[in-house]
């Protein structure tokens, strides 16, 4: 079969990877067909394994095996770049973040002699500060545009734009684009940051405990506007800034295009769980998602059992530490106007985007 474009998703169990590994195999995606590898470290998890893509067992942080098992891919047209590491400081996390990218290139690029475009995943952080910094220094004024400076701080990703755009100065044809969604909406069991899945596990929780789903954040969370990214949104607004030429060597916000208030998805998250909906509560005593659930990993495991869900652990699904991160504080805004006027009118309604990926966990059986 004859591909157009040949894509590389780097990171392809994680949030946003999964929703590329759904889209671009498709055959009205733009810019297809599509040939599509998918990279992750361990091995194909069953949730994944409907996607037509040819999946690549690689960890990429170690050059000799990124050299291996990445350097035959010579038809790769598109890097999907949807993946990165934690590390205790952010100057750590730009030296693992940077040679993981390192490693990809370095196998690419003398390779795949008709690698067009590398489309690289970011985030709101790019205007905040990292996760280290929050409280520490002064974040832009939101609403976010694309063109704020750069924070006076370390941050992957800069270090990470950085690489991509020296990679696209040395290598005729070679262009990149930036995606900086907000908090992503979306289907990974795998992920290391997945607000929903979190918050899917939390409602199990106290559903099988019997306790009304109260709000694990603060008043400002449960009160401000905020924004959100549904992860098969990035997957077309990055698969828009692969095809289109209007959308080279940009960065991007991309985000849903509509406010919501978490006070009203609390109610539909109740629903979709059958458990009583209550009001944030003043008057008691702010207790962190981690400190309630620090004891739950056996309630967990019976949940799994009672329900025959696929098999996982606590700690696989439930991330937390970022859901006292996003329901901590107030929601800072950005911007789509960049991406609108560059001609991408993609959206999505954050309310239905939520009942969505919980429509996708349940028919994976992730939870109940
Ligand atoms: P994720 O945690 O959902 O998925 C990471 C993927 O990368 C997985 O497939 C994992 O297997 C793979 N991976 C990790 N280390 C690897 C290695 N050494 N070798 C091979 N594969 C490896 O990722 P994500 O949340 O989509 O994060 C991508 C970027 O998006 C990050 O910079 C993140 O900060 C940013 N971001 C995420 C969110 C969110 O809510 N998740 C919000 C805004 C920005």
């Amino acid at each position: 079969r004859d591909y157009q474009s040949v894509g590389l998703i780097i990171g392809v169990t994680g949030i946003v990877g999964n929703s590329l590994a759904e889209i671009l195999p498709l055959s009205d995606t733009p810019g297809g067909p599509w040939k599509v590898y998918g990279v992750a470290r361990r091995p194909r998890p069953a949730w994944n394994a409907d996607h037509p893509v040819e999946y690549i067992q690689c960890d990429i942080s170690d050059p000799d095996d990124t050299l291996a098992k990445l350097s035959p891919l010579t038809d790769v047209t598109h890097i999907f770049w949807v993946t990165w590491a934690n590390r205790p400081t952010e100057s750590e996390c730009c030296e693992v973040n940077g040679s993981m990218l390192r490693n990809v290139l370095n196998a690419l690029i003398p390779n795949a002699a008709n690698l067009q475009h590398i489309c690289l995943q970011t985030g709101h952080k790019h205007y905040i500060g990292p996760f280290e910094a929050f409280g520490k220094i002064k974040p832009h004024e939101p609403p976010f545009t694309e063109d704020m400076p750069r924070l006076n701080a370390p941050n992957f990703y800069y270090t990470l734009e950085d690489m991509v755009v020296e990679a696209s100065e040395k290598k005729a044809g070679l262009t990149w684009s930036v995606h900086r969604p907000a908090v992503v909406f979306g289907f990974s069991p795998f992920s290391m940051m997945n607000i929903i899945g979190t918050l899917c596990v939390y409602a199990a929780i106290c559903k099988q405990e019997n306790t009304p789903l109260k709000f694990p954040g603060t008043k400002a969370a449960w009160n401000c506007y905020s924004v959100a990214s549904d992860a098969d949104l990035i997957a077309e607004h990055q698969i828009w800034a692969a095809v289109d030429p209007y959308a080279k060597n940009e960065a991007f916000n991309c985000s849903n295009g509509d406010l919501f208030k978490w006070k009203h998805l609390w109610k539909v998250l109740a629903e979709q769980f059958g458990v009583e909906y209550v009001e944030f509560d003043e008057s008691e005593k702010p207790m962190s998602l981690v400190e309630r659930m620090k004891e739950k990993g056996p309630v967990w495991d019976e949940i799994v059992r009672k329900n025959g869900l696929h098999p996982t652990k606590l700690e696989e699904v439930a991330t937390w530490w970022f859901g006292d991160v996003i329901l901590g504080g107030e929601c800072l805004l950005d911007s789509m106007n960049k991406s609108k006027e560059l001609g991408f009118l993609g959206f999505r309604n954050t309310k239905n985007s939520l009942i969505s990926v919980i429509d996708k966990m349940k028919a994976h059986k992730i939870v109940p």
